[in-house]
Order: structure tokens, then C-alpha cells, then sequence
């Protein structure tokens, strides 16, 4: 079969021939219907070098999988061959404490996942090829219907990542409450889109390209706001002077972190999803009394279940611009350029 492989680290991914994967004990093998290309693809390629990681190339890309049940191995029970199915990309050891809940992304015991700290796409074969092999039946969620796979694939990345972000702040998030998007990309419109979806929240969307705000106001965002000098003023002026009741930051960049700690409201959260790599200096003064900062880190599987229902539903919808495996590498390009709208997912 054929697969997009991240040969060594600091190179482009080829597309080369590579054997069909068959599956062991309690594995499965999915047919690939959709893998979404994902912004941090590019820092595998890019920045990544020896112990960035607890893993290296080679292996095969693509985290955010769905399509169909294509082989199960001996004991697998509960699936039936050609049913469809999106794969949770996190994969831990499946017996720690934040595993039994589902929430595989912060494994305790990553020496007993297939790889620590990662999964497919991430040290392991990943979903941009004809066929993907699972390591346990336990990280493929049959889709609703009315999901077909390349409406699911994305949801298991760019949709699960938002969601989990933002489920956690739903308490501060009442009617008359601030939202604030920084950041519109591939995992920032499907935020708008959870938080109106999922909130009474009022969502403001901040980007510094004028395509992406207007994706935000596709996406619901009641007002957009083009980051710049002026962005903290016009955010604080639309909250009343109070700010900002939770700041998702998709960018991590020194800029962005520096905004969301100028437009956070007092007792909100402020959470860094994006990878920018940006730093924020934290001390009793810089920051509104009682704002909480946190990372997270993709999503849980229950989490999972219910994006896939909220996609389902027709209540979110990621924007996708489909290639085929062979022009897989023109997806890359045009996110590099800031050129992709929404979400790229190749179709094999
Ligand atoms: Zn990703
Ligand atoms: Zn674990």
C-alpha cells in the first residue's frame, strides 16, 4: 500500500510503497477514509530533531483518522468488518489512573503505551495511508450516523482538541460571558464553532489575516478582531472594560500569550493550546487576580463521543479542503503559507 513517511527528522514526508499492516492480538486495522493534516505535522518536519520526542522517524503520518473497520485480530470483539469508525489518536498504556478514564493524552505509566507519549502519526504509522493499523480495539469510536469519515476525521483532532479546551471552562462561560479565539486556523474555527454550539457565551475572534476572520464569522464569532496593537483595547471595550472570562490561545506565541493575560477578565481562565512555543512571565502583579493558566493536550475519549455527536448533529462542521494522498504534500504547502483555509484532509 501507499503511505506519506517521515523518513528522518528535518526532511519532507515521501510517499513510498510500504506493506499492508495485518493485525495481531486485539488490534485492528482501519480502512483509511480521511487522515487530516495537521499544523503540527509541520514542526515534525521542521523543528523536531533526536530527543524532542520520546520517539523518532521513521513512520507514517496522519493522527486524526477515521474510515472503516478493514481486519480485526484474535479477541476483538464488538466491531464488525466495514463499519465505520473514527480513531482516538492518543494512545496510552490503558491501565493508569487518567487512561481508565479515557484521558489517554496524559498517560501516568508512557513506558506501557505502544509509544510513549504518542501514537499514530506520532513515532507510530499513522493514517496517511490506504490502511492503518490500531494497536487496541478500545481507540475506535463507531460513527454516529449522518458522519460520514472525512466529516469525522478532523473531529478527532482539530475538533477534540477545541472541545476539551473549552468543556473545562463551561462553568465560566454563562450567558453574558466572553469567549476569546486567538488564533483561526484549523483547530481555532472549530472552537468558535463548539462555543457557539455548546455555550451562551459572546465569541470574539482575533487573527492577523483577514480570510481567517471571516471563516470566524462563518464559524458564528459574533465579532472578529485583527491582532495588532490595538487588539487588547477593542477586546476590553467589547467586554464592558471587564475582559475576557476565557481566552483560548491556538497560537502559543509570545504576542498572543501577552494579549490573553491583557484581556483576561479577573477569576478566568486562560488556556494555551497552540505550540507556538511562546513564554509568559507569571508573577502576583502581571496577571488579573485569580486567572487560571493551563496547557492542555488533545482530548478524552468520552470527549470524543461527544464531538462526534455535536458533528452528527450538523452543530459543527469543520471547514475541510480535501487532496488526494498523492498531492498530500500541496496541503503542507499551503498551510505554510497561510494560504489553507480550515482544515486539509486527505482522502486515499
Ligand atoms: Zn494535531
Ligand atoms: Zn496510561
Amino acid at each position: 500500500m501507499r503511505a506519506l513517511r517521515l523518513r528522518q527528522w528535518k526532511s519532507e514526508p515521501e510517499l513510498m510503497e510500504v506493506p499492508e499492516p495485518t493485525p495481531g492480538t486485539g488490534e485492528v486495522v482501519v480502512r483509511i477514509g480521511a487522515a487530516g493534516a495537521c499544523h503540527s505535522d509541520l514542526h515534525l518536519m521542521d523543528e523536531f530533531e533526536p530527543g524532542s520526542v520520546p520517539w523518532n522517524p521513521p513512520f507514517t503520518l496522519g493522527h486524526e483518522n477515521a474510515g472503516w473497520v478493514h481486519a480485526v485480530g484474535d479477541g476483538v470483539t464488538g466491531l464488525t468488518i466495514g463499519q465505520p469508525v473514527a480513531v482516538y489518536g492518543p494512545w496510552g498504556c490503558g491501565t493508569c489512573a487518567r487512561c481508565r478514564v479515557g484521558v489517554d493524552p496524559y498517560c501516568e505509566n508512557p513506558a506501557g503505551a505502544p509509544v510513549p507519549g504518542g501514537g499514530g502519526g506520532l513515532g507510530l504509522d499513522g493514517g496517511m495511508a490506504e490502511y492503518e493499523l490500531v494497536p487496541d480495539a478500545r481507540h475506535l469510536v463507531p460513527l454516529p450516523d449522518g458522519l460520514d469519515p472525512v466529516e469525522a476525521a478532523p473531529l478527532t483532532d482539530a475538533g477534540l482538541t477545541p472541545y476539551h479546551a473549552i468543556r473545562r471552562s463551561w462553568p465560566k462561560l454563562p450567558p453574558g460571558s466572553t469567549a476569546v479565539v486567538i488564533g483561526v486556523g484549523g483547530l481555532g474555527h472549530v472552537g468558535v464553532q463548539i462555543l457557539k454550539a455548546t455555550t451562551a457565551a459572546r465569541v470574539i475572534a482575533v487573527d492577523t489575516r483577514a480570510e481567517a476572520l471571516r471563516l470566524a464569522q462563518e464559524c458564528g464569532a459574533d465579532q472578529t478582531v485583527t491582532s495588532g496593537p490595538n487588539a487588547a483595547d477593542e477586546i476590553r471595550a467589547a467586554t464592558g472594560g471587564r475582559g475576557a472570562d476565557v481566552v483560548l490561545d491556538f497560537v502559543g506565541a509570545d504576542a498572543t500569550l501577552a494579549l490573553g493575560v491583557a484581556v483576561a477578565r479577573t477569576v478566568g481562565d486562560l488556556t494555551i493550546v497552540g505550540i507556538g512555543g511562546g513564554t509568559l512571565p507569571v508573577s502576583f502583579f502581571s496577571v488579573p487576580y485569580e486567572v487560571s493558566i493551563a496547557t492542555t493536550y488533545w482530548g478524552s475519549r468520552p470527549e470524543l463521543i461527544e464531538v462526534l455527536e455535536l458533528g452528527a448533529q450538523g452543530l459543527i462542521r469543520p471547514k475541510t479542503t480535501t487532496f488526494a494522498l498523492d498531492d498530500a504534500m500541496d496541503a503542507y504547502r499551503q498551510m505554510r503559507e497561510g494560504t489553507l483555509e480550515g482544515r486539509a484532509v486527505i482522502v486515499p
